[in-house]
């Protein structure tokens, strides 16, 4: 009798124990199917950097002897969604089981547990092997708290696996080296080359076209950076260490037009499609550490190591303690539509038209960019937090709802009520100035607070904080600013408040 296992496009785990043997009457299924590419309106270079891998998975696992039935956009038998295509292949193949790895998105979790109950089989889900810690394990961890700080799970983590931990005391004496990091790149340290995978992918654009899937974003000549075997995500691994690590932490909150990467790891896709897993990414950056003390301090190796055993666990463990709920909160009702420039990047506002257009070009965008440019921009303006999440879950290569939905409503635009973020990531142009360097060509002053140049950021971050008093005031950490808006002249904060109200009213022509 025929078992089959189901892997998803982002179950791509070479090391998981399903394939340490090969078995006969096991048969894997990967399919393409149109359920996932038309729930929301993806960058091109994600739909095809998905499958892409999904298809190098597949011919990996074949060339190990395993038996695999992989169901191409244009297989004549794909009817598109998972139960469907899944109903067929199980009478098809007689099969008296059915497998899968836990989903990470609750969408397809209850999708197939629907499905499963369905059926008059056995059926298993099985984990996923990827995270440092099992979703049931994260869900004791989280569930009934209503908040819980991320430094304080990540602390936990630290301790749990070991992680830069010596007789229970963090290496080199501190959790946290934040204050030795996040300065403003000013050229000193040449930007490093990013690695370009260049996989020819046209046949697959030719296919999204062909079956009119609509997609955002361009992809130069089919030819994807991103990596989409096991082997390119450690060369895209090593590359990261070797050249990037040492100056990971000292420029992670630095924003700069001299180029889209910076000292990023940009490793999100690998991870999240888990062609690499986050132990051996932590480890493999532990390791560079100890072999190039002098080139790598402790300071930019936590700030990595924190991002990653604490940021992407830490938003796992939010998002299964919150789902379903989570997807329709809006603590502060915004309503707004996104503008349109969202799309095209055509705004005079240098620093949103740099992460726009970026965006759309490479389908990435680093943590600040995401955060503090248009993550800002949109609370600010007062965007209704699910268009917000829609454009974040489609351009992005490396969106799965499990970690932008927490990343986006709760700790972009705090529609949480404040879960994630201890108060809203908000600021004025004095930030985005003191980070980057957009604003010295642009045609707004982030000097001006009123008048036809003054940078919209700034009318915007007091306007905000006044129209949501009543809810924000009580927040400590947010005491001082109420205490500088009360100071300020009536007729400053008047203009301020008329300038912020035409803003918002105009937010498609800035
Ligand atoms: P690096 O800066 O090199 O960081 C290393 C790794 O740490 C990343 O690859 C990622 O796996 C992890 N990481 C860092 N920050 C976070 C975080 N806040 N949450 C979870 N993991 C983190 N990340 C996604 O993977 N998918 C998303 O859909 C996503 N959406 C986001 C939406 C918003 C509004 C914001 C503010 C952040 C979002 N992030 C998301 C988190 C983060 O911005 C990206 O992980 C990061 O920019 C990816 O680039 P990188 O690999 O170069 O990261």
């Amino acid at each position: 009798m025929k078992t089959l296992r189901l892997i998803l496009g982002d179950q791509l785990n070479a090391q998981h124990s399903w394939f340490q043997e090969v078995r006969p009457e096991v048969v894997y299924v990967l399919m393409e199917v149109r359920q996932e590419t038309d729930y929301v309106r993806h960058h091109v270079q994600k739909v095809v950097a998905f499958f892409a891998a999904m298809r190098a998975f597949a011919e990996r696992l074949r060339h190990q002897g395993h038996q695999v039935v992989y169901l191409t956009l244009d297989d004549p038998r794909n009817q598109q969604t998972l139960p469907e295509n899944l109903k067929a292949l199980l009478h098809e193949h007689q099969a008296s089981r059915l497998e899968w790895m836990l989903p990470d998105e609750w969408r397809v979790d209850q999708q197939l547990q629907a499905f499963a109950a369905s059926l008059e089989l056995e059926t298993a889900g099985v984990d996923s092997e990827h995270f440092f810690e099992p979703r049931e394990a994260l869900g004791t961890l989280f569930r009934g708290k209503k908040t819980y700080l991320m430094e304080t799970f990540y602390r936990k983590m630290r301790q749990q696996h070991q992680v830069l931990v010596e007789g229970g005391k963090p290496v080199g004496g501190k959790w946290n080296f934040d204050q030795e990091n996040r300065k403003r790149y000013d050229g000193a340290v040449p930007l490093p080359p990013v690695p370009h995978f260049h996989t020819d992918v046209s046949d697959l654009v030719r296919l999204l076209t062909d079956h009119g899937v609509t997609t955002v974003g361009s992809l130069a000549a089919g030819d994807l950076r991103w990596p989409v075997t096991r082997e390119q995500g450690l060369q895209a691994l090593e590359h990261f260490v070797q050249e990037r690590l040492p100056f990971f932490g000292t420029y992670q909150d630095a924003l700069t037009e001299e180029g889209p990467f910076l000292f990023h790891s940009l490793l999100s896709f690998a991870l999240n499609v888990k062609l690499l897993s986050p132990r051996e990414v932590v480890e493999r950056a532990i390791q560079e550490w100890k072999q190039r003390p002098e080139a790598i301090s402790l300071a930019q190796l936590e700030g990595f190591v924190r991002q990653i055993l604490g940021w992407r666990e830490y938003m796992r463990g939010v998002y299964w303690a919150e789902m379903p709920g989570y997807r329709s909160q809006n603590f502060l009702e915004h309503d707004r539509p996104l503008p349109e420039w969202f799309w095209t990047g055509e705004t005079q506002m240098r620093c949103l038209r740099q992460a726009v257009t970026q965006s759309l070009e490479h389908a990435y965008a680093h943590h600040i960019q995401r955060l503090m440019v248009t993550g800002n921009f949109a609370l600010l303006a007062g965007v209704d937090p699910e268009a917000v999440d829609a454009w974040y879950l489609g351009i992005y290569v490396d969106a799965l709802e499990w970690v932008e939905l927490p990343n986006t409503r709760g700790m972009s635009q705090y529609a949480d009520g404040g879960q994630v973020a201890t108060k809203p990531y908000v600021a004025s142009a004095n930030y985005l100035n003191r980070m980057g360097d957009h604003c010295v060509q642009c045609a707004y002053d982030p000097k001006q607070k009123t008048g036809p140049r003054a940078c919209p950021f700034n009318a915007l971050y007091w306007e905000f904080f006044v129209r949501h008093r009543e809810r924000l005031q009580g927040n400590h950490r947010i005491g001082m600013t109420y205490r500088t808006w009360d100071k300020m002249a009536p007729e400053a904060q008047q203009q301020l408040l008329e300038q912020a109200s035409w803003i918002r009213e105009h937010l498609e022509v800035l």
